[in-house]
């Protein structure tokens, strides 16, 4: 045969397997997906949106944000840029340009594009994400070694970890795998098995000079998620090396979390995207190994977190710069015991995300909805606000109010949303988190399928053990709380269906063809519903979404008197352009007894429901709350306001519209507020 029919068969070949090797790339990674795991993730590609909030979130992220997050990519104004893998690749002259951490944001980017590949099948992101997986193959050093931003200015490798070269190789690491499992193909893994062998030389034995070497450590989840596509171990060693690493040594910090060994950590501190991606890599490592030092661990610090460092969106990191517990110099960082300024708020967009992914982990080891419950108020919170409602802006960071001011305390506290930005990790974090999400909204353990989110959209998968199971949802929510399921396939065998029962969703009810169920659903659980089931039984699920109030922890001094709106999961805020004319932002109290009516608006903020009712209009000799009190809290960090503490009427009253806190600063600059006085 002749070279030239050799190829042909070859490209014929490769064209045939496509789907076939991608289908057995998936059953790689899903065999080898971590045995301690109490409920497995499905697989994205098992999972589409179809209609309704998320799936118009993921049309917007194929159709807007993944384009113009390419489009700032190629700018030279923007901190993160594509061509430095062909000027590394020789393929053209040039400098280094952008971030130390450009490369990782570039793989981000390429890891969205292949989460969207895997659901659309769209030939041109095929040849889009082959011709750069070329690129970055060719600006790969003979051993292995990728980090351009070193490469290309010749500075020497691993000597200062804020260059972010295993930030950029961890996400490296990852988008190699999502390609390799959307596509079937190697090209791009085999980039990533060479970079972890070079990693694994180089960390595996423990040189004391890089004990401290950690940032950003993407690195841990990406050896992972390596170990799991190939099945090689020693990546797994060295993710759990990393995590070992930490506190190993004397003369480590809390600003990396290297202060003290996580194994004896009790607190959630440092740079809130260092410790939020280490956290994530500890659990993954857990998944594989079981070790109990470090399960228990990771609850300890989330518990922390939860009780007393995080913001009503789920956000983190409240503040650019300060002192940690502990005493040491940290920044972006977790703050003190209940510090959670709403105006100073850091909050960047990659730590909200981070919290989400370290959450959603936790969720998986443990099968507890609290976890779940925050993967999904950060989504509809500390993430959406991240991105404008017409998916070409984003935010850096996410602070809970805003004075009407063009910038805020930080570079990164921007009034408006932006598309090219001096630190470009956020939007493909934000890209790759919606591309993917599908993936995240359902899981199955031996004896069922748990659904965690609720979206319109189908799944179609199977359990563990090989039976075949798959459901078709229906909802408005956020905005509304029924959700309908009919099965589509199941078993001739029991069967149990978990539906998350979000902790603010008091009074839940749920119908099976029509008759009530028995099934318990307390507020903060996944109701379990086991019976033999047939395509076409249909189960209702009804979760009342009154507006509540919310107050936080007295000991929140800067949240003292105020009070938050939610309902279901979305935390609202008031905004300058929804006040009544001749009001004043700071003229709004919120009395106790407030009623806050919802109506859907279809033209608003790209369709969002807002509440509106009449608030309480402040003055300099409104009667102080008394002093609260810590009666009650057992742990908690926020509460609803219980009906028996409402208050008296308010005097002279003033409608109010308040918007989801995600959809602010998206008509113009204004003013916004989350927490607002209480009357
Ligand atoms: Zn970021």
């Amino acid at each position: 045969m002749s070279n030239h029919a050799l190829l042909l068969l070859a490209v014929a070949c490769t064209l045939a397997l496509g789907p076939a090797a991608a289908a057995q790339a998936r059953d790689r990674s899903r065999a080898a997906l971590g045995p301690h795991l109490r409920v497995r993730p499905v697989d994205a590609a098992d999972v589409r949106w179809t209609d309704g909030f998320w799936a118009e979130k993921f049309a917007l992220c194929r159709d807007v944000m993944l384009p113009g997050i390419r489009e700032a990519l190629g700018d030279p104004g923007n901190a993160a840029i594509l061509d430095n893998f062909r000027v590394a690749a020789k393929l053209k002259g040039g400098k280094h340009q952008g971030t130390d951490w450009s490369d990782g944001d570039c793989y981000k980017w390429l890891e969205a594009v292949a989460h969207v590949y895997q659901a659309t099948r769209d030939e041109k992101l095929a040849r889009l994400m082959d011709e750069w997986i070329a690129v970055i193959a060719k600006a790969q050093d003979a051993d292995g070694y990728l980090s351009t931003n070193i490469q290309l200015t010749h500075r020497p490798r691993l000597a200062n970890p804020h260059h972010h070269e295993l930030y950029n190789m961890g996400h490296l690491l990852t988008a190699a795998c999502v390609h390799h499992r959307a596509t079937g193909k190697d090209s791009f893994l085999s980039v990533a098995r060479k970079l972890g062998d070079f990693l694994y030389r180089t960390f595996q034995p423990r040189p004391p000079e890089l004990a401290h070497f950690g940032w950003n450590p993407s690195n841990i989840m990406g050896l992972v998620d390596l170990y799991r596509a190939t099945g090689d171990r020693k990546y797994l060693e060295l993710a759990g090396i990393f995590v070992s690493m930490r506190g190993s040594a004397p003369g480590g910090s809390d600003l990396t979390q290297d202060h003290v060994p996580l194994r004896q950590e009790t607190m959630a501190v440092g740079h809130c995207v260092c410790a939020t991606y280490l956290y994530s890599g500890a659990a993954d490592v857990y998944a594989e190994t079981g070790e109990e030092a470090l399960r228990a661990a990771l609850e300890r610090i989330w518990g922390d977190m939860m009780a007393r460092r995080m913001y009503l969106t789920g956000a983190i990191g409240s503040f650019r710069q300060g002192k940690s517990p502990r005493g040491d110099s940290v920044h972006e960082a977790f703050g003190g015991d209940y510090e959670l300024p709403p105006r100073t708020a850091y909050n960047e967009t990659c730590s909200n995300l981070g919290n989400a992914m370290w959450s959603r982990r936790m969720f998986a080891i443990t099968g507890e909805a609290r976890y779940a419950d925050l993967v999904e108020r950060v989504l509809h919170n500390s993430a959406l606000s991240a991105v404008s409602v017409d998916g070409t802006g984003y935010f850096y960071c996410n602070p809970l109010a805003w004075g009407g001011e063009k910038q805020g305390p930080s570079m990164h506290h921007t009034a408006r949303r932006w598309s090219i930005h001096r630190c470009f990790c956020c939007p493909p974090q934000v890209a790759r988190t919606i591309a993917r999400l599908r993936g995240w909204a359902y899981g199955v353990s031996a004896d069922g399928l748990w659904v965690h989110l609720y979206g319109g959209g189908t799944v179609a998968t199977t359990l563990p053990d090989g039976p075949a199971v798959g459901l078709t949802q229906q909802t408005d929510y956020p905005w509304d709380g029924r959700v309908r399921l009919t099965v589509d396939k199941a078993p001739a065998a029991p069967l149990a269906i978990r539906l998350r029962i979000p902790a603010w969703a008091d009074g839940a009810t749920i119908r099976v063809n029509g008759r009530r169920s028995r099934a318990t659903a307390g507020p903060g659980t996944y109701a379990v519903l086991t019976r033999t089931w047939a395509a076409g039984d249909a189960v209702e699920l009804d979760l009342p979404m009154p507006a509540r109030l919310v107050e936080a922890h007295p000991d929140a001094a800067d949240l003292r008197g105020k009070v938050a709106v939610m309902r279901g999961p979305v935390v609202y805020c008031l905004e300058s352009p929804d006040l009544p004319e001749g009001t004043a932002f700071g003229d709004v109290a919120i009395p106790a007894s407030i009623e806050l009516v919802p109506h859907f608006q279809k033209d608003l903020l790209g369709g969002v429901t807002v509440l509106r009712g009449k608030a309480a209009r402040r003055s300099p000799d409104s009667p102080g709350l008394p002093a609260p009190s810590k009666a009650g809290w057992e742990g908690r960090l926020y509460r609803d306001l219980r009906p028996s503490r409402r208050g008296a009427p308010p005097g002279e009253s003033i409608d109010v519209t308040l918007v989801p806190y995600f959809a602010w600063a998206n008509r113009g600059v204004s003013q916004m507020a989350v927490w607002l006085p209480r009357r």
